[in-house]
């Protein structure tokens, strides 16, 4: 692998699992043309150093680390993507990596992001009337638009600023009140503390204009005029071949299906039909819901956080779009061609940045940056929605074939042959023996491993 220019630029990477992280680091270094201090800074345990941590935040004492895998086989709008992942969860940059490869054969994802307004909130009480407040304040528009005109210039050099300026009546348990909302593009960052300044600039005003009183101005993390969306196609045959294979690997166990002699075609239609079965349980059910859409964020979260951006802030949007509709709902959809193809979909708000924020300051944070070779917000939004489509229809593929539970089960034996002792080659000899055995216990690995 890495050799030639063009086997370096490709993410399909064949085996890139079985080799070890320096090899890993090496190709990858390659791909994003690292050079051999950010090398270093990757291969060296924690690469934030204590200084900048205190700068971060407060009352700084230490820090932790989470371990940075890179998913393969991305391929989104024609472009390879090697996408580095933070997360303490085991399995899922394995997903992500094998579901992009099998909608890779359908020419990967496609994905697209509208521009990158976010919403600032200006809550305005103590108002007589409400309906006419808002009304003073879409008069005079204009106006307060105006007083942003200078306010970020750096912002502006780069084809951002405030766009648009809103404002409604709310009625509450206790009375009405004014919401003012002020719609920014903040380009390539998330944009919290750009808006913020912005909704203190014309706050007061907005107070002469109402008789009221200014009390929140704050970021909506509902960024539903920041939206990320991504499609990939899963054929049939593909997976009905990928089916077998894995059936055919489980052997000794129990076939998932009875049908274990059923042509790849339908294996594929089986499987797709229950991904789709699995994605309507989900869509119709609040708690189904809420953990099929933990699955999907399980990959737009690791993406958030090896780029260093603010994943509340994404939490929080993913699930509150879920619920937009009045009922919380997949932030995925499913859906199969005339041909039989699966079709995966995805939209949600997505507020991440390429600037500001930990984006810059965390080393680590901006060598994932370098990794994936985004050039703005957008891009990085495009390649997160990919990447939480893709461990969507993982985790739901991996249910619908054979079970997460075998996956699990291997997983499993292999943390239980670690703590009785297994080192190196014989961790992989307890596992297989408990495995053909299909006696999987902490008991077992260490019987077999004192056999050995
Ligand atoms: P920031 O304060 O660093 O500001 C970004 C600034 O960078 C812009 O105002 C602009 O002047 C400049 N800039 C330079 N090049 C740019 C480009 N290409 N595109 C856009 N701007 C460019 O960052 P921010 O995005 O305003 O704030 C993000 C931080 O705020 C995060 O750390 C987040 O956790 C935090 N925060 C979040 C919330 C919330 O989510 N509710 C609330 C408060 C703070």
């Amino acid at each position: 692998m890495g050799g030639d220019e063009k086997m370096a630029r490709t993410s399909a990477m064949s085996g890139f699992h079985t080799l070890s992280p320096s090899e890993r680091l090496r190709i990858v270094s390659e791909f994003a043309q690292l050079d051999d201090e950010e090398a270093k800074l990757l291969a060296k345990a924690g690469g934030l150093d204590m200084d900048t941590a205190n700068r971060m935040i407060e009352n700084v004492i230490g820090e932790t680390q989470l371990p940075m895998g890179i998913a393969t086989n991305f391929l989104i709008n024609g472009k390879d993507y090697l996408v580095p992942m933070c997360i303490e969860e085991p399995s899922v940059v394995a997903a992500a990596s094998k579901a992009a490869k099998l909608a890779r054969e359908a020419g990967g994802f496609r994905a697209s992001a509208t521009d990158p307004i976010m919403i600032g909130q200006i809550q305005i009480v103590d108002v007589a009337d409400c309906a006419k407040a808002a009304e003073a304040v879409m008069q005079l528009k204009d106006e307060l638009m105006h007083m942003l005109d200078n306010i970020d210039p750096i912002l502006a050099k780069y084809g951002g600023g405030p766009r648009d300026l809103r404002a409604r009546v709310l009625k509450t348990d206790g009375g009405c009140m004014l919401i003012a909302e002020l719609l920014v593009d903040v380009r390539d960052a998330m944009g919290a503390n750009a808006i913020n300044t912005m909704l203190e600039t014309i706050a007061p005003r907005i107070v002469e204009i109402t008789g009221g009183r200014s009390l929140l101005r704050i970021i909506s993390n509902l960024a539903t005029e920041r939206m990320a969306r991504a499609e990939a196609v899963w054929k049939k045959n593909v997976l009905g071949e990928d089916a077998i294979r894995i059936i055919g690997r489980l052997s000794g166990e129990e076939p998932a299906r009875p049908s274990a002699a059923l042509s790849r075609e339908a294996f594929g239609e089986q499987a797709i039909n229950d991904v789709l079965r699995a994605f309507w349980f989900a869509d119709h059910d609040q708690h189904r819901a809420t953990t099929h859409n933990k699955g999907t964020m399980n990959g737009i979260d690791a993406v958030t956080i090896a780029t260093g951006n603010d994943w509340r802030a994404v939490e929080s949007g993913a699930h509150s779009y879920a619920a937009i509709s009045g009922r919380y709902r997949s932030l995925t959809k499913y859906w199969k061609d005339r041909d039989g193809n699966l079709h995966g979909s995805i939209e949600l708000p997505l507020a991440v940045a390429t600037i500001g924020g930990a984006t810059r300051t965390h080393p680590i944070a901006k060598i994932a940056q370098k990794i994936l070779g985004v050039k703005s917000s957008q891009e990085l939004a495009q390649v997160i929605a990919s990447v939480g489509l893709a461990q969507n229809f993982a985790a739901l593929y991996a249910m619908a074939t054979t079970g997460l539970q075998a996956g699990h089960m291997k997983l499993h034996a292999s943390n239980l042959a670690v703590m009785a002792g297994a080192k190196g080659e014989q961790i992989d000899k307890v596992v297989q023996q408990m495995i053909a055995e299909k006696n999987i216990s902490a008991a077992r690995a260490k019987e077999i491993l004192e056999g050995m």
